[in-house]
């Protein structure tokens, strides 16, 4: 299998608070690593401000860009593509919002997050004892619907870390309504030909399990639906973390290509050549 032509789509900045060095030191451990393309696509502002300490501020956006351009020629001098993207939450009352931070800039692609039910911020440590007042069930059913909205809005490249949710061990319960709201949000997602990202993050986290699991991998494959890869690093060294996993676990279920984005146009890579 060809690991380096596959791109890793995913990852921070310290702008968004929680995330460590520079896109240089990014840039550089993917060249050290073999690979040929990475895309950086830290947390985007939100409407009114919201949890403002877990992204850059609305006025960072044009230093973001302008650092990305840097990156870019940096990456493009030492034989590294760099793509510059955007992590979005999606707010299903503010697409409006979204729609603007997209227009600002020719992004390469744009990723569609959940990581809030309401003003809940779920895969937040210091927000899990809001679990005492949702069911897992409810819970479930609630961040599969909002996934299949941020779908269904049109606005998005690649979908998320597609069962966040189950970040801290809450895993997806055997329940026959949210097994049919996972089928509507993979039904959204493959309608609006987006892709599903396969993230090795969920294995550094309490989960130990790659976002999505098994069983919804295989559900969206035989659906047709194409997968984008994801270290989500938020420090360097996470830069194609568990890659091979990741491909490996596509394989399994007969995925032979993932997606590369060039200005929000979308090509397949076969990694099994
Ligand atoms: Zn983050
Ligand atoms: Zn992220």
């Amino acid at each position: 299998m060809n690991f380096s032509a596959v791109p890793d789509y995913h990852m921070h900045t310290p702008r968004c608070n929680h995330a460590t060095g520079t896109m240089r030191d990014y840039v550089d451990v993917a060249i050290k690593r073999g690979l040929r393309e990475i895309g950086i696509s830290d947390h985007s502002p939100m409407p009114d401000n919201f949890d403002a300490e877990w992204r850059m501020q609305p006025d960072e956006l044009e230093d973001y860009w302008q650092e990305l351009d840097v990156a870019w020629h940096y990456g493009r001098e030492r034989g590294l593509n760099v793509r510059r993207a955007l992590e979005i939450d999606f707010r299903s009352d503010q697409p409006d919002y979204t729609q603007s931070l997209i227009s600002r800039y020719p992004w390469d692609y744009i990723i569609g997050s959940i990581h809030y039910l309401g003003d809940w911020g779920f895969d937040n440590p210091d927000a899990q004892q809001e679990w005492e007042h949702w069911s897992l069930q409810d819970a479930w059913v609630a961040y599969f619907d909002a996934v299949a909205a941020s779908a269904e809005s049109g606005l998005f490249d690649i979908i998320a870390h597609p069962d966040l949710m189950k970040k801290y061990g809450y895993r997806q319960p055997d329940d026959a309504r949210v097994k049919a709201a996972e089928i509507r949000m993979l039904t959204a997602v493959r309608d609006a030909d987006c892709c599903l990202e396969i993230s090795s993050a969920g294995l550094r986290k309490p989960a130990a399990e790659i976002y999505p699991r098994a069983a919804m991998i295989e559900c969206a494959a035989s659906m047709g639906i194409s997968f984008a890869y994801g270290s989500d690093a938020h420090a360097p060294e996470d830069v194609a973390y568990a890659m091979q996993d990741c491909l490996t676990c596509l394989h399994r279920y007969g995925v032979h290509h993932v997606a590369c984005f060039e200005q929000r146009q979308r090509t397949m890579m076969d990694f099994t050549r």
